[in-house]
């Protein structure tokens, strides 16, 4: 089986803004987002602690960009995560993607 390219990358966990609605959090919804790890935006959005820095790392991102990562908290990431980049686990980005990856000096998929 062809490996995830995304376990090797995490370049999209250190480019964008990660906001989403207050709602995925774990404290309205069981299994959601770790309050702990997001800042509050506005009444409704919140984001991942880390993605506005700069330069940006979300907090939940283990291990080395472009090397081996992990999203420590996958079972329960925000939407924007599980939106992003649908095919590239299986080997096929897009501009955003690539956008990302460029960032950090890795061609894209
Ligand atoms: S979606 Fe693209 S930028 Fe994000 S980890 Fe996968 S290959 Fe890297
Ligand atoms: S929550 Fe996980 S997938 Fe989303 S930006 Fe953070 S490390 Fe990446």
């Amino acid at each position: 089986m062809r490996e995830d390219p995304c376990t090797r990358c995490g370049a999209c966990c250190a480019a964008f803004r990660v906001d989403f609605h207050r709602s995925e959090l774990a404290s309205a919804t069981p299994g959601g987002v770790p309050d702990a790890l997001t800042v509050p935006v506005t009444a409704t959005l919140v984001r991942m602690r880390g993605t506005d820095a700069a330069p940006a790392r979300c907090v939940a991102l283990a291990g080395e960009i472009g090397r081996s990562v992990r999203c420590t908290i996958y079972a329960g990431r925000p939407s924007p995560c599980q939106e992003f980049a649908p095919y590239a686990p299986l080997g096929i980005g897009d501009d955003a993607c690539a956008r990302a990856r460029r960032r950090q000096g890795l061609a894209p998929l």
